[in-house]
């Protein structure tokens, strides 16, 4: 049976997550995992930080703290997020902190080396005497030889922006201590991305069906494709396996390459988990396995080249991307998201004041999946108010608050004389709808939401022109079918819901007093004139309350001015820019 291994790209374990990487990487993830979920599908979804690499090892310093440390706090910080926007993963770990993570990479690189898929090449270096190590990149400071600048780092120049290589410096200093490195040689190792493509790859990736923004730029890159050096000189990362023959002393694993082993390591420390350490073959090496990468559009040539190589370099059974639904960027409000720029939503502020599934829903309403695409309080206001205040809290709260009143509290019949006249009329005069999890499982999650909202404007159109309100004064009898007809609709609008929105759903399914996770009951099937209600009748409503406070034009003027506020503050502060 065909199961899915779903994958966010790794966040990186060196500052917070904005809603651009949420809605990027992680939102429709977690929405195409709960659908198919409820579908019956087996399905595992893997995620957690990468947590190696200078990047890193910089921050740590400046911050003072051992790396270990560092990248826990922001493993940590990340998570928050994802918990507070109800993003649930199977397994979150870290690939300083899984257990498996070391072995499975050493592992990685043992089979790729003895498969003839890695070379050996000298190169120089510079080294610090000093501090006795060998600087990466961004461990040296040096003129730039484009620009002049004298502070420019050893990869890039922060006043010019061209690519830098620590060697070109004319006086090159270590970051650290401020000494002069010396130039050593060192060896690396470097994956054969030219032979993997020749021998392999260049078929596969011609033959796979990628998203349109996904296959032009992945076929470029097979052209310029070049061997990647996969080891650095420094301490922190995972070290060469023992066996390899050569100088491995002082060498780690560079982080591009033991990141996205994390997607296997990870399964394996869940499996361990679950008590079945060997189950996680059946997830990587069985092709019943649809493994699914979800990423944002700069992390397409690690996904769709780079990942797919080692997979196949390693001879070792594993299953290749079956669908890659890479994203294109998100902005807030006209510009990119910056933090340092104070271009940002500060998300605890934001929780605190709106509501986190409301979020979601306008995420994935304006989700840059085909196009790049933006945060706009505006549309989050109009998004908010029209579609989830008006067209679903409205109706649940008016529908089932009537209900309370007038029955009881108990959830009415529909008399077999009306159901047929009703049914025709919901399912026929008011309206289009169809089923969300058809978009879901073709990763369009923008025309899922709209397609949501559609099936409660049906309902909506249907209580407008029943309006079981007066009926209930004139025909008490047919007023109750309307009522009764509206609520099982509702019910089937929790369970299309429950994807998108999952605490608000579950909301819903209480207050129609439905006992359970509104999951449990499945995906429901297509509704279909005279066989659809699964039988709410007769239940007692939980506590009805609002489901959607709306926002109003005061504070949206309000979000927008202390936006701009932040982005001037952060001009005028010395550290900003
Ligand atoms: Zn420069
Ligand atoms: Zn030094």
């Amino acid at each position: 049976m065909t199961r899915y291994l779903v994958t966010s790209a790794l966040p990186y374990a060196n500052g917070p997550i904005h809603f651009g990487h949420v809605v990027g990487a992680y939102l429709p993830a977690d929405v195409y995992v709960r659908t198919l979920r409820m579908q019956g599908e087996e399905v595992l979804y893997v995620c957690g930080t990468d947590e190696h690499g200078v990047a890193i090892t910089i921050g740590a310093e400046k911050d003072g703290v051992p790396y270990p440390e560092y990248v826990a706090r922001w493993r940590d910080v990340i998570k928050h997020t994802f918990d507070r926007v109800s993003i649930a993963f199977d397994v979150w770990s870290g690939t300083s902190v899984c257990p498996q993570h070391a072995a499975l990479s050493q592992d990685f690189f043992a089979r790729i080396d003895r498969n003839g898929y890695l070379l050996q090449r000298e190169t120089e270096q510079l080294y610090c005497t000093t501090d006795a190590k060998f600087l990466a990149d961004r461990y040296v400071t040096g003129t730039c030889p484009s620009c002049g600048f004298e502070a420019a780092r050893g990869d890039e120049c922060p006043r010019c922006a061209k690519w830098l290589n620590p060697l070109d410096f004319a006086d090159p200093r270590c970051k650290v201590c401020g000494s002069r490195p010396e130039r050593r040689r060192t060896t690396h190792w470097y994956l054969d991305l030219p032979k993997v493509r020749d021998e392999f790859l260049g078929t596969w990736i011609a033959s796979h069906a990628w998203k349109p923004n996904v296959g032009t730029f992945v076929e470029n890159q097979m052209k310029e494709i070049e061997p990647r050096p996969i080891t650095r000189d420094m301490s922190w990362g995972v070290p060469l396996p023992a066996s390899t023959s050569g100088d491995i002393s002082g060498k780690v694993l560079y982080v591009w390459f033991d990141a996205p082993i994390g997607y296997a390591s990870f399964t394996q420390e869940w499996a361990a988990r679950e008590g079945r350490p060997g189950d996680w073959q059946r997830w990587w090496k069985d092709t019943d396995t649809r493994l699914v990468h979800f990423i944002g559009k700069d992390n397409i040539p690690f996904h769709c080249v780079v990942f797919p190589a080692m997979l196949f370099a390693t001879q070792d059974g594993y299953v290749l991307p079956w669908h890659v639904p890479a994203n294109e960027f998100y902005n807030l409000q006209g510009r990119k998201f910056s933090t340092s720029q104070g271009w940002t939503i500060p998300l605890d502020e934001f929780f605190a004041r709106y509501d986190a599934q409301a979020a979601r829903f306008y995420l994935l309403t304006s989700a840059p999946e085909t196009k790049d695409s933006e945060w706009n309080w505006k549309d989050f206001q109009s998004c908010n108010n029209a579609q989830l205040a008006d067209a679903i809290g409205n109706l649940v709260t008016r529908v089932l608050k009537f209900v309370d009143k007038h029955y009881a509290g108990h959830i009415p019949v529909c008399a077999r004389e009306h159901e047929a006249e009703l049914d025709r009329v919901l399912f026929h005069e008011c309206g289009a709808f169809g089923d969300p999890a058809e978009h879901v499982r073709a990763f369009k999650f923008r025309r899922a939401a709209e397609q949501l909202i559609e099936n409660a404007r049906v309902a909506n159109v249907f209580v407008d022109r029943l309006a079981p309100w007066t009926l209930q004064k004139t025909d008490p009898a047919r007023a109750a079918s309307v009522l009764s007809t509206c609520a099982e609709w509702i019910g089937y609008l929790a369970r299309w819901m429950a994807p998108f929105m999952p605490e608000k759903s579950q909301a819903i399914w209480e207050m129609l007093g439905a006992t359970g996770a509104v999951t449990s009951r499945g995906w429901p099937a297509r509704p279909a004139p005279g066989s659809w209600r699964i039988g709410l009748a007769g239940s007692k409503l939980g506590a009805v309350a609002g489901l959607f406070p709306k926002l109003d034009d005061k504070q949206v003027a309000a979000e927008i001015a202390a936006l701009e506020g932040r982005a001037e503050a952060a001009q005028n502060s010395p550290s900003g820019g």
